[in-house]
């Protein structure tokens, strides 16, 4: 790769993951840094901590046999009449609030286990929790100074509001501009909203949502978030969406005509030129741990009970099915996948439970990072499940259940498993924006540690106090030397792209740097918790650690050879012909493409 040494002239663009003076073991990775002290040794859950949430994992899995039939959910495509207050009742939307306002003061850690163990029975009541908990507008609590906003959400969170987050709109979330709009009344102390959402969750039960819409000023236009009450004259459920997956899930399309929110109820944020307000950029973040990396770690435990399940019944030619080659292969990948999976939720959230005294880590950039690595680990595994199983995984549990064979619902986490790539953002352009947002921003202007990036050397000192076995060894030592290689590319192509926007134009190149970054991430966690199980004994986890590294290895040199080997191709003419509609029309022959009329 050749490269030239002109210093980048360029200024930084706004990056919201940085904390100035707290370490990041992701971002000090994307500058070439392993930082192999900040995640060893591994955190644990503090033991108190973990039997509180025993307690009210006792309870809420009680609830949900009691009164959840996920299949009828599912078929029925709605929640069981009730549910709703009982929820309310126990605690479980108000799962991190303070018990003075009816919360159960959760931990985030035992916040992810109650979503968890939801997802793993019936994903729409997760993801109603979810949202709820951690979107919903008592999550904006913690960020509230003392005031009426403050107050007002108080209030509500203790009378048990359901809320959700309406951010989407019919143009496409991508887009910087918000078309809902906020317009000054009655000398600014009030707002007119006027807009249309999609896709909000919990929106046609909710009390309140909160709102993203545009302020147009006389400089420039701000985005900024709106609490409403949805009693105000003028807001509406326009439309209940059906998902692939989800059934039952209260989604709605929201329209506001000239709703009337007072001033004191939208939230007034730092100065901001992105399409997410600052405060709903961190919580999204934050909260995709719980809403997609939560139920992707559930399906990925039930994939490996579900597949024990099959191939210790199933038999080819009276030989077990697990004394196959390719199903050990399979049952054992999934196996280091869940525990790599469940590292990665530790890691995203243990840090922010620390106490006082304890050393501040930023988590922000590992949990961008954990909602494609969450979902995507999920769909591999959710997809070779179905595969294991055949047949009796692609049929409906109720079809199995009609004809007496054992009912497992791994259609459905299929169903489920694909929304997570798509929902709080599709998997591609997360790569994508993390790419820009996150790993180019280090480079442009030029990182201070360019000249140790540039030198041969490899700061291995990290095998010094690791307890691992020699392949795992191996890994570790890898997974540092990948981490310089890595940042010698970027450095590289800032050095050749001084124009960010020009490399920012190759979009492919850098959503497969940013999966480079993200294997690296989760093979360092994993081998930082395995050092810390040790090598021997029953909680050791090498067996695990190497499957994974091995197989994350894999990915990666594929990467590079796509990276570095790929040629600019024909993607543009191709692409530009087929959808300006002037070539191989007879590629379309022979199939019916008009829209199939479709009842409402
Ligand atoms: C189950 C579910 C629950 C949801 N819950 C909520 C919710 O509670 N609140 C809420 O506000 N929203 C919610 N959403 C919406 C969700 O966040 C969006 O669907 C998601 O962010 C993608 O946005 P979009 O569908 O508008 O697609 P768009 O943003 O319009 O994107 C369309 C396509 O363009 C691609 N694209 C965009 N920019 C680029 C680029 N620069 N280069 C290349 N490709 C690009 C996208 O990747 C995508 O493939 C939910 C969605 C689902 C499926």
């Amino acid at each position: 790769m050749a490269t030239s040494s002109r210093p980048h002239t360029v200024s930084r663009p706004q990056n919201l993951w940085h904390t100035p003076g707290v370490p990041s073991f992701l971002e000090d990775l994307y500058r070439g840094t392993f930082r192999w002290d900040l995640i060893h040794p591994f955190p644990v859950q503090d033991g108190a901590d973990q039997q509180a949430g025993d307690r009210v994992l006792a309870a809420f899995g009680a609830l949900l046999r009691e009164r959840v039939d996920p299949t009828e959910v599912d078929v029925s495509q709605r929640l069981p009449t009730g549910l709703l207050d009982a929820l309310v009742a126990g605690g479980y939307t108000r799962l991190q609030a303070d018990p003075e306002l009816g919360g159960l003061g959760l931990s985030s850690m035992n916040t992810f286990r109650i979503v968890q163990a939801a997802a793993s029975w019936s994903m729409p009541v997760a993801q109603l929790l979810s949202v709820q908990n951690t979107i919903g507008v008592g999550s904006y609590l913690p960020a509230l100074p003392p005031g009426p906003l403050r107050d007002t959400i108080s209030a509500r969170v203790r009378g048990g509001v359901i809320s959700g987050n309406a951010d989407t709109e019919p143009a496409g979330a991508a887009n910087r501009r918000r078309m809902t709009i906020a317009t000054p009344i009655e000398g600014g102390a009030a707002y007119l909203l006027n807009g249309q959402k999609v896709f909000t969750g919990n929106g046609p039960v909710a009390g309140m949502v909160n709102v993203t819409a545009t302020v147009q000023g006389p400089d420039r236009d701000r985005v900024r978030v709106f609490f409403v009450d949805t009693s105000s004259p003028g807001f509406s459920v326009s439309a209940h969406h059906e998902f692939m997956g989800l059934k039952g899930f209260p989604a709605g399309a929201l329209t506001f005509d000239n709703v009337r929110v007072p001033a004191e109820l939208v939230m007034v944020e730092e100065e901001h030129n992105r399409r997410l307000t600052p405060e709903l950029s961190r919580l999204i973040i934050r909260g995709r741990v719980h809403t997609i990396a939560g139920p992707s770690l559930a399906f990925g435990k039930l994939c490996l009970h579900w597949s024990r399940e099959f191939a210790n019944r199933r038999q080819v030619d009276d030989r077990p099915l697990g004394s196959f080659e390719e199903i050990q292969r399979m049952v054992s990948a999934t196996l280091s996948e869940v525990f790599a999976l469940e590292t990665l939720a530790q890691w995203c959230l243990l840090g922010e439970d620390a106490r006082d005294g304890e050393r501040a880590v930023n988590l922000r950039y590992e949990q961008v990072a954990a909602k494609n690595l969450s979902s995507m680990t999920c769909w591999r595994m959710v997809d070779r499940t179905m595969s294991l199983l055949g047949a009796e995984g692609y049929e409906s549990a109720q079809s199995k259940a009609r004809r007496g064979a054992q009912p497992l619902p791994v259609e459905r986490a299929f169903r489920e498993a694909r929304g997570l790539r798509i929902s709080g953002g599709v998997d591609f352009q997360i790569d994508n924006w993390t790419s820009q947002v996150g790993i180019f921003w280090c480079y442009y202007p030029e990182p201070e540690n360019a000249r140790a990036i540039e030198s041969e050397q490899v700061d291995v000192s990290c095998l010094d106090d690791a307890d691992l076995t020699e392949p795992n060894l191996d890994h570790l030592r890898f997974t540092a030397h990948q981490v310089k290689a890595f940042a010698r590319t970027c450095l590289a192509l800032a050095r050749r792209h001084p124009d960010p926007q020009e490399l920012f134009a190759q979009e492919h190149l850098l959503i497969q740097l940013n999966q480079v970054a993200s294997e690296l991430l989760l093979m360092s966690l994993v081998l930082a918790r395995t050092s810390r199980y040790g090598r021997l004994g029953p909680d050791s986890t090498q067996e695990l650690a190497d499957l994974y590294c091995a197989a994350a290895r894999r990915r990666i040199d594929d990467l590079w050879r796509r990276i570095t080997v790929e040629q600019p191709g024909e993607h543009a003419s191709a692409s530009a012909a087929w959808l300006a509609g002037d070539r191989w029309a007879h590629l379309m022959s022979d199939v019916l493409t008009e829209t199939p009329p479709t009842a409402s």
